[in-house]
């Protein structure tokens, strides 16, 4: 991490305060998330992660299955509460926080699971596993509230105001637990291949721009969508660093556009004289 400001000095600060309106566009601070280039470059390999990428996301994946664990425990321990009478006995209150607490644990397994399939993503050539990999927040939620949903609305013991309430409240944690977990947009590993052989043919490097707020990543610092009063901080990196840190979508099109009348390239003819690789790659 590197500031190019330098008001903390009282002198600098002085030049700074002059001469903020005219340089200001070019006093950045600029965030490398990564020093490595790009390792394939211009080939047809599949996109990799970094070590260090693929490293973190095996912890964050570590970290979610601990924390879907805890869930399913605490929906266990609540469905005993339930089986044991204890809302005839006690009330409502234990078996809800038996619920909040579990849906606490789902959702940041999820959100971790998802960060990680964003370093490292899943290959579309197998469809059943992409699925299931994308998808798993979804699928343990559903198997961590959905049982509960039933076991209360089913329970005889319970009378037909708590069961409205329970089941309204097991119901909603369901929901967010399913609807967290589902990533509507799957990272794939031939998304990030085709999008960092693009950002190659324009420029010739695996080298990109983007903004905390940005959806799009850029090929220009310069760009005006980044390099704006509003944008303090630009961080650069390796598209796969750009995708993912957040979800970032896709490449910014008047980056594009400048980058094909810059260096004369016709994007879509260029390519297609490149060689297709994630179709024809074996295994
Ligand atoms: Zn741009």
């Amino acid at each position: 991490m590197e500031s190019a400001r330098g008001e903390s000095n009282p002198e600098n600060f002085v030049i700074f305060v002059l001469t903020k309106k005219t340089i200001y566009h070019v006093r950045k601070k600029i965030t490398k998330v990564s020093s490595d280039k790009a390792s394939n470059n211009g080939s047809s390999e599949p996109w990799k992660p970094t070590a260090d990428n693929k490293s973190k996301a095996v912890t964050f994946r570590v970290i979610a299955a601990i924390a879907w664990l805890v869930a399913i425990g605490f929906e266990i321990w609540g469905i005993l509460k339930l089986r044991g009478g204890d809302v005839q006995e006690n009330g409502m209150t234990m078996l809800i926080v038996l619920i909040v607490i579990a849906l606490i644990f789902a959702v940041a397994g999820n959100l971790l699971w998802k960060k990680a399939n964003r370093l490292d993503p899943a290959s579309i050539k197998e469809k059943f596993k992409f699925w299931v990999q994308n998808q798993l927040g979804a699928i343990i939620s559903a198997i961590a509230f959905l049982p509960l949903v039933i076991l209360i609305l089913a329970d005889k013991n319970i009378d037909k105001k708590q069961k409205g309430i329970l089941g309204a409240i097991a119901g909603a944690a369901l929901l967010i637990g399913v609807g967290t977990g589902i990533d509507f947009n799957p990272p794939s590993v031939e998304q990030y291949t085709e999008e960092t052989r693009v950002v190659e043919t324009l420029t010739g490097q695996d080298f990109v721009y983007w903004t905390k707020s940005g959806k799009k990543y850029h090929l220009y610092n310069t760009c005006g969508y980044i390099n704006s009063d509003r944008t303090d901080e630009i961080f650069e990196g390796t598209v796969g660093n750009a995708k993912s840190m957040k979800k970032i979508s896709e490449l910014c099109s008047r980056c594009k556009g400048q980058a094909e009348k810059e260096n004369s390239i016709d994007l879509e003819e260029a390519m297609e004289e490149l060689p297709e690789g994630e179709s024809e790659a074996a295994g």
